[in-house]
């Protein structure tokens, strides 16, 4: 994190690069059940980001020797795809795709009830097409949709999203570059009906006040995202209880 002074991230009349507000969400757009050989799918744009989320199980634990007698083991891949970024990406695991994929599971493991499913596994498979920050919140909010398309028996599903700091002020759900050349980046995911913060990071550094109003900005955030993640179940089983074959529009609600 770097506030370089040559890049201006917000311009005379209080807009960022890509002409938002300082609490306004990128554009976001989601499709339940996707793909055919997953129990569950999701498929998020959040902004320049395109991410897909696959679930299969719950499913007999193998090896056998990971499984737990009392709940369901819940395993999460996090991979960003060489072609996600702008220098080609490895397709080896990064530190930070295990770092992420630790992160993603414990967000979503509140929400599991993994107890129904002892000596079974639950695995998520979260994976970036194009990434523009913001992509572990965005990877959140399609693996919890993903999980409740394989009929996962979930408490809520989790929405996530991230604030943070540029030119001194704080802002919602950061893109790329003010993510890179910003003050702070304070992703967060939420159970929102429990009021459970099941994710919180923070790279950079803000002020308690700051931090408070970041955090005021990303739960209220998450609060719309999950009504967006609601829509877009009701509009998959919609088309099911229908038995319209015709693909409808992706459930589209732009903060
Ligand atoms: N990024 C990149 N190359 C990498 C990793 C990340 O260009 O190898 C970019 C990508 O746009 C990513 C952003 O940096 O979304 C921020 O990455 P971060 O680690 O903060 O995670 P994220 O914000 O995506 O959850």
């Amino acid at each position: 994190m770097r506030n370089d002074p040559a890049v201006k991230l917000i311009d005379s009349k209080g807009l960022r690069v890509d002409g938002r507000r300082l609490d306004e969400l990128r554009p976001i757009k989601m499709e339940v059940g996707i793909l055919d050989k997953a129990n569950g799918s999701a498929y998020i744009e959040h902004g320049k980001n395109k991410i897909l989320a696959a679930v299969y199980g719950p499913r007999e634990a193998h090896p056998k020797h990971i499984a737990l007698a009392d709940r369901a083991v819940v395993r999460c891949r996090y991979h960003m795809a060489p072609f996600s970024v702008d220098e080609r990406k490895s397709p080896a695991p990064s530190r930070r795709e295990l770092e992420l994929s630790k992160v993603i599971r414990e967000s979503l493991e509140p929400a599991i009830m993994s107890e129904y499913f002892p000596r079974a596994t639950i695995d998520i498979f979260i994976e970036v097409l194009q990434a523009d920050a913001g992509t572990r919140c965005a990877g959140i909010t399609a693996a919890s949709l993903a999980l409740a398309d394989a009929g996962i028996p979930m408490r809520e599903l989790v929405a996530a999203c991230a604030a943070g700091k540029i030119e001194g002020k704080v802002i919602l759900d950061l893109s790329d570059i003010e993510d890179k050349k910003g003050e702070a980046d304070l992703p967060v995911a939420l159970l929102p009906k429990s009021n459970v913060i099941s994710l919180i990071q923070m790279d950079g550094s803000l002020s308690d006040e700051e931090f408070r109003q970041a955090l005021d900005l990303s739960t209220d955030a998450c609060r719309k995202i999950y009504e967006m993640q609601r829509e877009a179940l009701k509009l998959k089983y919609h088309i099911v209880r229908d038995g319209t074959e015709d693909k409808e529009e992706m459930a589209e609600v732009k903060a």
